[in-house]
């Protein structure tokens, strides 16, 4: 197990769209507990991954708190149902200080494999239910900047222009 590079936006890897994977093999299984140690260290309550380079479709989530931690490894996974509108603020692992509310549905059914192969149905609601939306949007090469309207989208770029440079400044 090791830490892996989380990719931050704009890097161009971010914007594509993750294969399915076809068998869960040696290659899955380390490249998910790899995700997961990642995750845990961010600290994060999901990653995809794409975000640590790796075009598949591979999500991880945990909703739950530091005593009871709720790991969820959901390989290939899509959204079969949705229902209500909430909007939330989200953040990002790959676009680190900025944070902004995101319309999406309020209840989802997800349907994916876990990581023996076996496809489960699951239904979710609140902060549960976003992350699954926000996570399988990385799937698709979308990050929860790419929601926003294209007013806020452009005060998003001059904001994280600066939030770039300091951090350089920072190094
Ligand atoms: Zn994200």
């Amino acid at each position: 197990m090791a830490l892996r590079r989380i990719l931050h936006y704009p890097d161009p890897l971010l914007s594509q769209e993750s294969a399915p994977v076809e068998y869960i093999d040696e290659q899955i299984t380390s490249l998910v507990a790899d995700m997961v140690d990642t995750m845990y260290a961010a600290p994060g309550v999901g990653l995809a991954a794409p975000q640590v380079g790796v075009l598949k479709r591979v999500i991880i989530i945990d909703c739950g708190s530091k005593d009871e931690p709720e790991l969820i490894r959901a390989v290939n996974p899509q959204i079969v149902e949705r229902d209500g509108e909430c909007s939330e603020e989200e953040g990002c692992l790959s676009v680190p200080g900025y944070y902004a509310s995101v319309k999406r549905s309020s209840w989802v059914k997800v349907r994916y494999q876990d990581m023996q192969g076996h496809w489960v149905e699951r239904e979710c609601e609140g902060l549960l239910a976003i992350a699954f939306q926000h996570e399988i949007d990385h799937l698709d090469g979308k990050l929860f900047v790419d929601r926003l309207s294209s007013l806020k989208k452009s005060m998003f770029r001059k904001k994280y222009k600066r939030i770039l440079e300091q951090q350089k400044e920072q190094l």
